[in-house]
């Protein structure tokens, strides 16, 4: 793909969760990390997918006679397929090339392709749409992911082009790239939203596979090196980093930097998406643990504001800011 394309998994308009205001989210497809929980699996692979979706699924059999290279299952009844626990996939990954006939033979809407590529200007196009929403709000377009920082050409063009046309810009990114990419690109923007998933390297890389270090040294530096507004996101998830101890941990770590984030979101952990591993045919196994109820994090985030922190559940825009 050229610098000038790129695949979008999603363009989510009305978002209120991921910076100020009402923005529309740019979810680009491709990440340098491997969250165990994460919860946009189509963004992690940056190559074009197929969707398999079970409960459209009449099996017919049009895909298996389209397929050149022998990569679908033979039908079985559509009830099997559909049962609960059923393991039955229609697409053999590893046999498939991505050709996409299948999903042109299929007539149910069972088969689609995930990952659109678009230009900047097709993306901001659309962004543009709402933008009577951004000028009440204080919103705008906020690039996430995936990892915006691993396409730093397109990244750095998407969000200078926006600039050109006004529009206020997050990037929601995990920090972990070089610090001349992540300059480069927080350049360009209004308020950061950065990750910290853990702050022990070893937890780190065992849920997200790769360690801390560069994360919180380009934290450091973010902070150090520029005046950019930068909101900590802090995915929580039960018995990974949901423990008091943890967060007193995580506060000492945060009082260490240079300056104070503007604020702290504790992002509940959810398996809201558990049907999007089943499209991609992936057994993903933290799809039985339950949903963390927000309530259960208002006590760390009474912990963040006794230490002096501006601190959100759920991280919406329009907490915390004034005049919105
Ligand atoms: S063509 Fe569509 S509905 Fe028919 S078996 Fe394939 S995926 Fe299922
Ligand atoms: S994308 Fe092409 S190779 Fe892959 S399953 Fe569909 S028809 Fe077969």
């Amino acid at each position: 793909m050229s610098d000038d394309t790129l695949l979008v998994t999603d363009i989510q308009r009305y978002a209120v969760n991921d910076g100020p205001g009402f923005r529309t989210n740019v979810f680009l497809k491709g990440c340098s990390l491997r969250c165990a929980w994460c919860h946009n699996p189509e963004t992690i692979n940056k190559e074009r997918e197929v969707y398999w979706k079970r409960r459209l699924c009449v099996q017919c059999g049009a895909c298996l006679n389209a397929c050149p290279r022998d990569a679908i299952n033979a039908p079985i009844p559509p009830e099997e397929a559909q049962s609960e626990g059923s393991t039955y996939q229609k697409i053999i990954r590893e046999r498939c090339d991505l050709c996409m006939k299948c999903v042109d033979a299929c007539q149910f809407g069972a088969l689609e392709i995930v990952g659109k590529p678009m230009t900047t200007e097709s993306i901001l196009d659309e962004v543009e749409q709402d933008r009577p929403f951004y000028d009440r709000t204080g919103g705008g377009m906020t690039v996430s992911g995936g990892e915006p920082t691993a396409h730093p050409a397109f990244t750095g063009k998407l969000l200078d082009d926006a600039r050109k046309r006004g529009l206020h810009v997050c990037i929601d990114t995990s920090g972990f790239c070089t610090w001349e990419t992540l300059k480069s690109l927080v350049e360009k923007v209004d308020i950061v939203l950065y990750d910290i998933k853990h702050i022990d390297s070893s937890e780190h890389e065992r849920m997200c596979g790769a360690g801390n270090e560069l994360i919180l040294d380009n934290l450091r530096k973010l902070l150090e090196l520029t005046d950019k507004e930068v909101w900590i996101r802090m995915p929580i998830l039960e018995g990974f980093n949901d423990s008091i101890d943890y967060h007193k941990r995580a506060i000492e770590f945060l009082k260490s930097l240079p300056r104070k984030p503007a604020r702290i979101d504790l992002l509940p952990f959810h398996n809201w998406c558990e049907n999007k591993y089943d499209w991609l045919g992936i057994n993903w196994p933290l799809r039985n643990i339950q949903a963390l109820e927000p309530l259960r994090l208002e006590i760390i985030k009474d912990l963040y504001e006794a230490n002096d922190f501006v601190a959100t559940v759920g991280g919406s825009g329009f907490e915390n800011r004034e005049g919105l």
